[in-house]
């Protein structure tokens, strides 16, 4: 059986060097006899395995003592209510900038919790481009500001750090983290779903400036308190010990190939011929502002949206799959996470000129 070049967005693609290690070690890890899933996740050689995960994270990322890592269960979305819960601290007003689909949901689910004040919204040009730091109208008073550095379905990215002074700043990563190198101590926290570029889904990366942590609001449930979880180790009940495991192997591969800085590069050339090939063409079209596109999902349409299916299935028989786009969005999407090789890029790349040759 041969692997295909898997485009989905999320569970998406992991590296296969990462997937055979974790098949030789599936039935016996390193000589304990047993698979990790059915370790005691308190006992010795499961610690063993969470430590260095969590070192790895710290060492790739260089997260500074000043932040604490949590390895969470509930996804990004548990985070759109943990963020105001653990980072109202007392006040009643956060600021939120809505960029597309997922800054919507995180919104959505802060106004259970506080007044939010939309600080920027590009709802206007149907998310095709994030805001500039001079349009950001931000409230000094908020707890914090909350923004969508890659919005995985829109296929819109952040070129910039928002500056917010004092103001705690909050990114949802889920869909760019690890591909490149960023400036942790410039947020108060950092979230991401693991499905999209860390491992498996069912782990959701926490990474959470000390200070903040300890004023959560009433009635707060202990698993969804940040300074809970990070005195228990993350592990105030069982945590997701296989997909933690997982995003360790992930850690350790990044590291093998050169760290956030050769994923860059890499991930940046990716995206890059990806986007000539589409602007080179008048068969394809990206929507987004060129300064906004993402290196990690780009979404695509045909001239003729009749030729959809066509084009699905006949990328399919080349190996190319899951690049149907969100049904919110239509078209295509390829999310070009770190697992995907640079020739999955190269082959997709060729097979979409070869088609409209064929039909263009
Ligand atoms: C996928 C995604 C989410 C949702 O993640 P879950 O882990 O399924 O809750 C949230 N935000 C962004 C930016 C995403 O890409």
């Amino acid at each position: 059986m041969s692997r295909v070049f898997n485009f989905s967005a999320g569970p998406a693609m992991l590296p296969e060097d990462v997937l055979k290690q974790a098949q030789a070690e599936m039935t016996d890890w390193q000589g304990s006899g047993m698979s990790v899933m059915e370790m005691s996740h308190r006992g010795k050689e499961f610690m063993s395995i969470a430590e260095k995960a969590s070192a790895d994270l710290r060492e790739i990322m260089a997260i500074p003592d000043s932040h604490e890592i949590l390895f969470l269960q509930g996804g990004a979305s548990c985070q759109f209510a943990m963020v105001p819960m653990n980072l109202l601290r007392g006040k009643s007003t956060a600021d939120y900038i809505n960029t597309g689909a997922w800054s919507k949901k995180a919104i959505a689910e802060a106004k259970r919790f506080c007044d939010v004040n939309v600080a920027a919204s590009s709802e206007a040009d149907k998310f095709s481009s994030a805001p500039a730091q001079s349009d950001l109208k931000l409230n000094p008073d908020a707890a914090y500001v909350h923004y969508t550095p890659n919005e995985t379905i829109g296929g819109v990215e952040f070129s910039y750090i928002p500056e917010t002074g004092d103001v705690p700043l909050v990114a949802d990563m889920s869909s760019m983290i690890l591909s490149r190198s960023i400036d942790v101590s410039k947020f108060a926290v950092i979230y991401a779903g693991a499905q999209k570029n860390i491992g498996p889904a069912g782990l959701t990366v926490v990474i959470v400036r000390k200070d903040l942590m300890g004023q959560t609001i009433d009635g707060t449930p202990s698993m969804l308190n940040y300074e809970v979880q990070a005195k228990a180790g993350s592990m105030y009940n069982t945590p997701p010990t296989y997909a933690w495991y997982l995003a360790g192997l992930v850690f350790a591969w990044v590291k093998d190939k050169g760290g956030l800085a050769a994923m860059a590069e890499i991930n940046k050339r990716k995206a890059d011929k990806l986007y000539a090939a589409i602007d080179a063409s008048d068969f394809y079209n990206n929507p987004v502002k060129p300064d906004c596109r993402s290196w990690m999902n780009v979404p695509f349409t045909l001239a003729d949206a009749e030729l959809d299916s066509v084009f699905l299935e006949q990328a399919k028989e080349k190996g190319l799959t899951t690049l149907k786009g969100h049904r919110s969005v239509g078209g295509m999407r390829a999310s070009i996470y770190n697992a995907m090789p640079e020739a999955g890029v190269d082959t997709l790349i060729a097979f979409m000129a070869e088609f409209e040759k064929r039909n263009g």
